[in-house]
This record gives structure tokens, sequence and C-alpha cells, in this order.
């Protein structure tokens, strides 16, 4: 009885507040007990497994319901204009990662190699590739290997034909087609109730998983690497403040309304490390937090967890730069520019999981003539690998936050916002 009553207080608690009390505990007791909390892990492990359950299901569902609510022509209006934003947000957070860099110069006097190297550059990633392989050739397959891009692109095409068969004059395949979408539209539903539920094991998830961040890594990470660190998370913090911040008010919308909406997202995607896997939490900040209408975010989130990463991109100039100056090899400040054009067309298509940025990292190094098969390349490379968790947990809450500000913009210009309720009446 009294274990019950406990539940329910737990239950009733507000779930941002129990979800940084697990953040703080699981710094202390990572910091206290170190190690034995990797018995803990499996706790963290499955908060994980939880939300990545329902990802491809999330998606499909929510968006089909979106693509069939929504005009084409408007559906295609939003495509664009969060593109255009994704894109020019991700090569300002490199220009910043650059600033960063330029001004902390991490990686000078490490002097990993002798000889200095002659750096060429060569061309980016085959858009036409990348474009290609947004069509599934089996959708299925698409759902079942979670690739975001492909399943985005079904659901849109299968929730526009439902759209236009429910306007049928043909009685039987009008009333199919709306049978279809009530499915849809409750199978959208009963996943975010099942979010909410996942949500209130975040808790426990996010106090397993720091804690064994800590106790891994510990203080004793922050030596040389230290300054990567610090001129990362700087980076991180202006491209939020000053950024999303310039550019929400420029339409007229709070920022810290705005982050008070979305910060269970961005607590999320700090401990996950993954984008794709915070999806249900982002999508759940922007129905019930920030008020958007479905029609808009069920496209442009998944969208954004998949194309969209501000903090990667930064995180790339700034890692290249630093391997730059520990060689040795100062780029140029047009080869600094090649960073740019590099990392954002590096961020597209790639899967917002755990990690994928330092994967991303080692095309950005061959580009710029970094390759890893040089040793002292792949030394300095390992270094930032070494860390990679700290750059990669800062690096995803601002890919995360970047989403939610494109949806929340695109949202207000088409007036799919209720700006009267959730965090905007607070
Ligand atoms: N972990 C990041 C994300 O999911 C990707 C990366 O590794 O940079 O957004």
């Amino acid at each position: 009885m009294v274990l019950l009553s406990w539940f329910r207080k737990y239950l009733e608690y507000p779930i941002i507040y129990k979800i940084l009390i697990g953040f703080v505990l699981g710094i202390v007791v990572g910091a206290v007990v170190g190690m034995p909390i990797a018995y803990l892990k499996p706790l963290g492990d499955l908060f994980i497994r939880l939300l990545k359950m329902i990802v491809a299901p999330i998606i499909l569902f929510s968006l089909v319901v979106g693509a069939a609510s929504i005009s084409p022509a408007r559906l295609g209006r939003v495509g664009v204009k969060i593109v255009i934003y994704y894109l020019i947000t991700s090569a300002i957070a490199v220009l910043i990662g650059l600033g960063m860099a330029n001004l902390f110069k991490p990686g000078v006097g490490l002097h990993l190699a002798g000889e200095a190297k002659a750096i060429t550059v060569k061309p980016p990633p085959s858009i036409v590739d990348v474009l290609l392989n947004i069509v599934p050739t089996n959708p299925f397959a698409a759902l079942t290997e979670g690739k975001v891009l492909q399943i985005i692109f079904f659901a849109i095409v299968l929730g526009i034909a439902i759209a236009y068969l429910k306007e049928s004059k043909i009685e039987r395949v009008s009333k199919a087609a709306d049978t279809v979408f009530r499915i849809f539209d409750g199978l959208a539903e009963a996943i975010y109730k099942i979010v909410r539920g996942i949500l209130q094991y975040a808790p426990i998830g996010v106090f397993a998983l720091i804690g064994y961040v800590v106790a891994k890594y510990g203080p004793g990470v922050l030596g040389p690497l230290a300054i990567v660190v610090i001129a990362l998370y700087v980076g991180l913090f202006i491209h939020i403040f000053l950024v999303y911040g310039g550019i929400l008010s420029a339409f007229k919308i709070s920022l810290v309304k705005f982050l008070k909406g979305a910060k269970e997202a961005m607590l999320t995607a700090f401990v996950t490390r993954s984008s794709s896997g915070t999806l249900p939490v982002t999508m759940a900040a922007a129905e019930e937090n920030l008020r958007i209408g479905r029609s808009v975010y069920s496209f442009t989130l998944p969208l954004g967890a998949t194309i969209n990463m501000d903090g990667t991109a930064m995180y790339q100039a700034i890692s290249t730069i630093f391997i730059a100056n520990a060689l040795g090899v100062p780029l140029t400040p047009v080869q600094q520019l090649l960073i740019v054009i590099t990392a954002v067309l590096a961020s597209i298509g790639t899967a917002g999981v755990p990690g994928a940025g330092l994967i991303m990292l080692a095309m950005v190094l061959e580009a710029v003539g970094l390759p890893l098969t040089d040793p002292s390349v792949a030394l300095a490379y390992s270094m930032i690998a070494g860390i990679d968790v700290i750059l990669d947990m800062g690096r995803t809450m601002v890919n995360v936050t970047g989403d939610l500000a494109g949806t929340t913009i695109v949202a207000k210009t088409e007036k799919e916002i209720d700006l009267k309720s959730g965090v905007w009446s607070k």
C-alpha cells in the first residue's frame, strides 16, 4: 500500500524535475562509487532500447497522419522552408566552430608529427547518391533497418495517397481511405501514450547513463583535450543563445519559453547521445509543450533528426583544426572554408546515433587531406575518439534543439502553432 502511494506520488511529480534529479544523482554517485556503477548500466541501456523501439513506428504513423492532413502544396512549402533553415544554421554552426578553434587553438604545441604535409582537398560526397538513397527499394526493409529518410519518403507518399483517396467520389474508396487514416491516427496516439510511459522511466535511465560516463571518463580526460571540450561547449552555447535566440526573436518567439518547452528533449539528447533515439521525446515536446501542429512537426522533426546536425557540424570543424594543429599543419582560411562545405554535406543523410559524428569526422579529414591512413592523423583522431562521448553529449543536445527551433519557426510562419497555450501561456 505504502509502495503504491509512493509510486503514485512519483508519477505526479513533474517529469523534468525527476529527470534533473536523476541526472545530478547520477553524476554524484558515478564520481563517488566509480566503476562499480557499471552494474547499473543496463538500466540506462533499457531506456535507450525503449526509445529506439518506437522510433520507426512513430515516424511512420505520425507522418502518414501528418501528410494526409495537409495539402501537398503546403507540405512542399514546409519542406523548402525547413531545409533552407537546416542548411543555413548548420553552416553558421561550422563558422562558429571555426571561430572557436581559431580562438582557443586546440592542439597547438602537441607536435604529433615531425614533418609537415601538404594539404590537398578532395571533392565532398556525391549529392546525387545521397538524394537517390532517400527512395527505398523496399519500404519494409527501411522500417526494419531504421532508415529514417527512406521511412519519411514512403510515409509522405502513402499519406498523400490516402489524402487523395479520402476525397474520392466512389464511396467504397473514400470510406476505406478514411478507415485507414483513422487506424494510423489511432496508432500514432497509442505511440504517444507509450512515449509518456517511457518518460516516467527516463529519470532512472538518465541516472544510470550519466553515472556511467562520469565513472568511466572522470575528470582525468580533461587533460590536453580540455581545450577541445571547452571550445566546443562555448561554441554550442553561443549557437543556442545567439543563433537560435536571434532567429526565434526575429520571429517574435521568446527563447526562454522555447527552451522551457524543449528541455526534456534537450536533456534526453544529452544523455542518450542520439537524435533519432530522442525523437519520440522531441515530438512530444513539440506536441505538448510547444503546441505545434502535427502536420508540421511530424515531417520536420524526423527529417531534422537525420539531416540537421548543427552541433555535429561544429564539432567537425573544431576537431579537424585540433588534428591539423596537433600535427603542426595549420589550415589556411580557404581550407577552413572548405571544411564548412564538407561538414555540412557530410552531416546530411547520416543517422542520429551515438558516435556517428566521429565516423563522419573521418570523411571530413580525408577531404582536407588528413587521411586516417597517416599514423599521426590516426593518433590525433584516436585522442578525439577517447573523449568523443563528452563531445557527443553536447553536440547531440544542440542537434535536437536546432530541429525544434526550426520547427517552431516554420510552424509560426504556417500558423500551425498555438501561442496561447503550453509553455507560451506561462
Ligand atoms: N550523436 C549525434 C546525434 O545523434 C550524431 C553525432 O555523433 O554527431 O545527433
